[in-house]
């Protein structure tokens, strides 16, 4: 397997940073996840423009013109021979010395891309089980629009949903409701048919996938509820389930325990999953 480090490809066993990199000392960095598929980068442009967002938010400059990144992201899937599977960019602040504030000079971004296959039929069984989510305590920073690398809260919550058997985590906040995911954003499906999703202005990543399956929704004329759930409501829900590039969409057939609906993946999740690539762009 090959990686992209700041300007070389090389063996992903030998690929490695400085020890200095603000992305390791200090999680002084952001990334973005793209789904691969037919070799294709899926909504490639938004992830972009997501990317540029985040690098702005924390005043970390480009590392490079956006059209090489997208030249260097190809070439990384097209080097690991990944038809599906997923692209990770990392961009961290670069290399200095250790110190919390920026660096007094400016410093070279520092870029790491991998991509990895993943097996469709696995996961494609997955979604036929659908998954169980577990409530966890809001605990993470109140940046969580920007999609930085300091993830250790997620990496907890995911921990934590991994030891009571569970696949993903979803947080909900001290005012009761669930904010997202700790690598999703989290929705369910009312009993007559409304899919509810929390709004983007607070708490959330703004998910790429949760973006275009609006439109997906849009297209197909399912009602959209943007406002915030409870896991109470979630327990007696007709369907509920999770978006991410990775998972585009991933039924959850049990939340704390319960089973959600009658414990198999709802119709409208389905339908949304089979339905999704229709709307996605390809690069
Ligand atoms: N929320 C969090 C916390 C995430 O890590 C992710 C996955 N990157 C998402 C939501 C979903 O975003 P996307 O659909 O762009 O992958």
């Amino acid at each position: 397997r090959i990686a992209y480090v700041n300007g070389r490809y090389r063996e992903l066993r030998n690929a490695s940073v400085n020890v200095q990199d603000r992305g390791y000392q200090f999680a002084d960095g952001v990334y973005e996840v793209c789904e691969v598929r037919g070799g294709r980068l899926v909504d490639y442009p938004r992830h972009m423009a997501r990317l540029q967002r985040s690098l702005r938010e924390l005043r970390i400059s480009e590392p490079m013109p956006l059209p090489a990144l997208a030249i260097v992201m190809h070439e990384v899937v097209w080097r690991n021979r990944v038809t599906y599977g997923l692209v990770y960019l990392q961009v961290t602040r670069g290399v200095a010395r250790r110190d919390h504030a920026f660096p007094p000079h400016p410093v070279k971004p520092s870029v790491v891309v991998t991509a990895r296959a993943l097996n469709y039929e696995k996961n494609q069984q997955t979604a036929a089980n659908g998954i169980k989510v577990v409530t966890v305590p809001e605990n993470r920073w109140p940046r969580v629009d920007i999609k930085s690398v300091s993830l250790l809260p997620n990496v907890l919550a995911k921990q934590e949903a991994r030891e009571k058997g569970a696949y993903e985590a979803w947080y909900v906040g001290s005012d009761g409701f669930v904010t997202e995911g700790a690598s999703s954003n989290a929705w369910i499906v009312t009993t007559d048919g409304r899919v509810v999703t929390r709004s983007v202005d607070h708490g959330i990543l703004a998910g790429i996938t949760r973006a275009v399956l609006m439109e997906v929704m849009d297209a197909l004329q399912i009602r959209l509820e943007e406002r915030p759930f409870t896991p109470a409501e979630a327990y007696e829900a007709a369907e509920a389930f999770v978006t991410s590039a990775s998972q585009i969409v991933m039924p959850v057939v049990a939340i704390d325990g319960r089973t959600v609906g009658n414990g198999q993946p709802g119709g409208i999740a389905r339908r949304l999953r089979e339905e999704f690539h229709r709307f996605s762009a390809f690069s």
